[in-house]
């Protein structure tokens, strides 16, 4: 996929009626910081997800418009994205680890505090919908590796090879350059992090990944961890993360977001404090890329990271909309 691509101005036309643009107002010691207005009209239903996720926020509006639940929509859009076998970051057709093992994680969060994930499962296309199974049919929140396929077997999903032709080949030209290491950089990953709110106001989310490209078998990075990957509280509303899990996991992102939010600050605030938070910790940030979204209970929502390139999908009103985050470093 092409997200890569930095724009030199955020639109923010899109947003059509629905813009009350509000200037995220944070000061930083980085003059040259981009600065994105990213804050809609208090309209729900609404649906959110990071990057270009275009296919998943329709089939998550489709469930909103007909009336149907924030953590159904949420569901169903990750679900469009992990049977992508073109998407080679989510579900089938994910980039393996290095030792060309295609494992995933995912989690969902709905309304009432409830949460379900599987970490580094195998063999199974849809993580989101075995950690909703977790989260509704065990007395557990988190179900890891070969217990969790398990799970998802006893539970009626089907084993399938994830590992497809392509990314295969793309993992074996990876193993001769790279020297069986396993690299971190900005361009290894894209995780589908997805928040709504539906027509009774309540929010959900959810977060699936294949997790950084040729990672050492058994990592595990932020998306299905609660706090980190994605948080939820719907008396304030939601955050999900996208990037380089480690620096997301250190700093309990979308749980630092919501928390932001719940004492006064935008979305948009909230995510530019999430980024600051890496930045200021982590003097190799430069490279590496994290992008937060959230989106409170009024259906405002926000995005921001490290790395320009970053952006998000919405769909509301009937209307899909791409919004290029704001970004600590914006490209030259
Ligand atoms: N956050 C994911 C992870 O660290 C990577 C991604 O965004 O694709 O596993």
């Amino acid at each position: 996929m092409k997200r890569r691509k930095f724009l030199k101005r955020a639109s923010i036309t899109g947003l059509g009626l629905a813009v009350t643009p509000s200037i995220a107002s944070c000061t930083t010691e980085n003059k040259k910081e981009q600065k994105v207005a990213a804050i809609g009209k208090a309209v729900v239903p609404i649906t959110v997800a990071t990057w270009r996720f275009h296919n998943a926020t329709k089939a998550a509006w489709e469930v909103l418009e007909k009336g149907g639940t924030a953590i159904d929509a949420v569901e169903q859009g990750c679900r469009v994205e992990e049977a992508d076998v073109k998407n080679t970051t989510v579900g089938k057709g994910g980039a393996p680890d290095r030792d060309g093992n295609v494992t995933l994680d995912a989690c969902i969060m709905d309304k009432n505090g409830n949460y379900g994930a599987v970490v580094c499962m195998e063999n199974i296309v849809h993580p989101v919908s075995v950690a909703r199974k977790v989260m509704e049919e065990t007395p557990h929140v988190l179900l890891a590796g070969k217990g969790a396929e398990q799970f998802a077997v006893e539970q009626g999903f089907k084993r399938e090879k994830l590992l497809t032709e392509a990314s295969k080949k793309a993992w074996e030209k990876w193993k001769i350059k790279s020297e069986y290491k396993p690299i971190i950089n900005i361009e290894n990953h894209d995780t589908i992090g997805m928040l709504a709110i539906d027509k009774n106001g309540d929010i959900s989310g959810a977060c699936t990944t294949s997790g950084m490209a040729y990672k050492m078998a058994g990592r595990v990075g932020d998306s299905a961890v609660i706090g980190s990957g994605l948080f939820i509280d719907n008396s304030v509303g939601g955050a999900t993360a996208t990037g380089m899990g480690e620096e997301v996991l250190k700093t309990v992102g979308s749980y630092l977001i919501v928390e932001l939010m719940r004492q006064g600050r935008s979305p948009q605030e909230a995510c530019e404090e999430g980024v600051k938070r890496i930045v200021s910790s982590n003097p190799n940030y430069k490279n590496f890329q994290v992008g937060y979204v959230a989106l409170n209970k009024q259906g405002e929502y926000g995005c921001y990271c490290i790395h320009g390139g970053f952006g998000i999908s919405k769909y509301q009103e009937g209307k899909q909309t791409y919004i290029e985050s704001g970004s600590y470093i914006p490209k030259t």
